[in-house]
Formats: structure tokens, C-alpha cells, sequence
């Protein structure tokens, strides 16, 4: 084992502060990475804070994690010493249940193993990127084809791009379709740039007029505030999908309401109380659909990760020292960050 600095909790209420944990040395399928970058998700806070009730402490939150690779175990062939690495929300899973076989591990019928918080298969604890470096067996480790400069928005790909890209690519969205992005936060702006990429015409719907400018500098072709309901109803039966990003519980029907016939609204925000019933009326009589969708498989991550170098495409980040994450926290809950916090881990110490 390997004594390793890290940042983290001890328990629900007390500030992140630093912490040494453990690592295990690099076993022969092991690629062991130096964090250079953290991306900072809301899934970190509600874990740090025992908001979904599940946390083990001490916990070190950070799934949004690029790196460089400074061991490899003598049965890894994908990675050598000295490449960029990446680590998103999965270390593990089973590897034999049906989504596991179909790539699909996120929705692996034996749970997959969280890279924070996650004792599935190993029966310990896992520990994130809040730290100096980690062990991730090679195939969910992630290659990155970005160039250097850019590593600091490449990390936040790794949680909010693939959360936004897998429901976009279920859902076929390309060129001739019309779209709409529910929410500008840390996902709706990936889901902005990526839907715009993917050559979709693209609706944002946000609560902020103050956002406007911002949406269309992203890549949308249009800026609708939700909370205007002339807005809202010239958008009504345009769009062939709506990938809707906010948390907070609110009411569906405005949204429902957006859809073409046969179209589908998928969710990707983990509300911490549940959204309104939606209108049975209005899902039945456009044959419209509600749907969910959760991170993405390995391979999917992959062709996500080297569709964006190949587009030139990041997060929008502000960077902060290791010892600031508990005021990022703050700033968080109040939505004052364009788009990402991303933790730089040279900081560390
Ligand atoms: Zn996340
Ligand atoms: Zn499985």
C-alpha cells in the first residue's frame, strides 16, 4: 500500500480537509495515475454531506479525473508511462451480467463500483480524485488524445460530458433534428456544445435572461427563458427531443408540451425530492415519452472523449486550489460558476 495525500470528510457536517489514505500497488491489470486535474460535480457535495444517505467516511469525493500515467501492471497494454489518462464516475463492475456484456457497465445488474464511495466487489472503500493519484484497473481507464494545454476542461468530460453525450446518442440526435437542452449549468452547457457539434438545431431553455448571451456563445441556436410563457409557447410541438439537466424538482408539462409527436424528454438531474407528477394527457395523446439516462459506458466515454479533441471541444472551467473546495461548495449550491469548478491538483501539496 501506498500512503497518499488526499482531500476529503470525515464526517457529514465538517469541512473537506486534508487526509492521507491508502493506495494499492499497481497490480499486473493495474494503470496507476498522478492526478494533475479534478473536476468538481454536485455528486462530491451531496456525498461529502451524506445527502443521499449512503456515505462511508472518510470520504474523498472526484470523479472527473485526468492524469498522468506513472506505472503500468505487466498485463496492461493500453496505457505506458508518461500518456495522459482519464478516471470518470466507474472503477469496477461485475463484467458478466447483460450490460456489462453490451458496454453498458453503468447499468450493471450487480452494481457498478463507484470511483468514490463505492465498496461493491472490492469490499472497501474507494477513494476519488481529491488526491494525489489513483489505481484504476486499465479497462476504465480512459485515453485522452486532447493536447496538454487544454487538460483542465477535459476533466469535467469525464462526468457532465458523458452524462449529456450517451442520452444524445440514444436518442440519435444529428442534423435535421430539433433539440432542447433544459438548463445551462455544468451539464446543460456540455449538452449545449455537444448537441451542437453533433450538428442538431439547438434550443437552451434556461431560468436566467442574464444567460442568454452565453447559450448562444456555447453553440445554441436559440435561447428561450422558461420562465416566459410567450417564449415557451412558440416552442410548443418543435422539438424532436429535449434532454432536460436541472436538479431541482419542477414542474415537466411546460416541457412536455415542447415535444413533436413520438418525441422523447430524457432526464439526467438527480432531483433530491421528486419532481411534480407529469401530465398523463400530455404524454398520451402525442405518444410522447419520458425517459432516463445515466452517465455512459466505457467505450461510449471513449468515443465521446476523442469526438471532442476531434472537435476541439471542453468544458468551460474555473480553476481553484485544493484548499478553496469548500467555498466552490458554496458557490455551487447558488449556481455562481461558468460552468465547472476543477480542482488544481498540483495544489495538493
Ligand atoms: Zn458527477
Ligand atoms: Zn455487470
Amino acid at each position: 500500500m501506498t500512503k497518499t495525500k488526499a482531500y476529503g470528510a470525515l464526517d457529514a457536517r465538517s469541512p473537506l480537509a486534508a487526509l492521507d489514505i491508502e493506495r494499492r500497488e499497481p497490480g499486473a491489470d493495474d494503470v496507476q495515475i498522478r492526478i494533475l486535474w479534478c473536476g468538481v460535480c454536485h455528486s462530491d457535495l451531496h456525498t461529502a454531506r451524506n445527502e443521499w444517505h449512503n456515505t462511508l467516511y472518510p470520504t474523498v469525493p472526484g470523479h472527473e479525473i485526468v492524469g498522468r500515467v506513472t506505472a503500468v501492471g505487466s498485463a496492461v497494454t493500453k496505457f505506458k508511462v508518461g500518456d495522459l489518462a482519464g478516471v470518470g464516475c466507474m472503477v469496477d463492475s461485475c463484467g458478466h451480467c447483460p450490460s456489462c456484456a453490451d458496454g453498458e457497465e453503468q447499468y450493471c445488474d450487480n452494481g457498478f463500483t463507484g470511483t468514490y464511495n463505492g465498496p461493491v466487489f472490492s469490499g472497501e472503500n474507494t477513494f476519488g480524485g481529491y488526491s494525489q493519484s489513483i489505481v484504476v484497473k486499465q479497462s476504465f481507464v480512459l485515453r485522452i488524445a486532447h493536447p496538454e494545454a487544454q487538460l483542465a476542461g477535459v476533466a469535467p468530460l469525464l462526468c457532465a460530458g458523458i452524462t449529456t453525450w450517451s442520452p444524445l446518442r440514444q436518442w440519435e440526435v444529428g442534423p435535421g433534428k430539433t433539440v432542447g437542452i433544459v438548463g445551462l449549468g455544468g451539464l446543460g452547457h456540455m449538452g449545449v456544445k455537444l448537441a451542437h457539434a453533433l450538428g442538431a438545431h439547438v434550443v437552451l431553455f434556461t431560468t436566467s435572461a442574464n444567460k442568454v448571451a452565453d447559450g448562444l456563445r456555447l453553440g445554441a441556436d436559440e435561447v428561450v427563458v422558461s420562465k416566459d410563457p410567450e417564449q415557451m409557447a412558440r416552442q410548443a410541438g418543435r422539438l424532436d427531443f429535449i434532454l432536460n439537466t436541472v436538479a431541482a424538482p419542477h414542474d415537466l408539462n411546460p416541457f412536455l408540451a415542447l415535444l413533436k409527436r413520438d418525441g422523447t424528454m430524457t432526464l439526467v438531474g438527480a432531483p433530491g425530492e421528486p419532481h411534480p407528477s407529469p401530465d398523463v394527457f400530455a404524454l398520451i395523446f402525442k405518444r410522447r415519452r419520458i425517459g432516463g439516462s445515466l452517465i455512459g459506458g466505457i467505450r461510449e466515454t471513449q468515443e465521446m472523449l476523442d469526438f471532442c479533441a476531434q472537435h476541439g471541444i471542453v468544458s468551460d472551467t474555473e480553476t481553484i486550489r485544493m484548499d478553496e473546495i469548500n467555498a466552490a461548495y458554496e458557490r455551487m449550491l447558488k449556481s455562481d460558476v461558468r460552468y465547472r469548478f476543477v480542482v488544481d491538483m498540483a495544489t495538493l501539496g
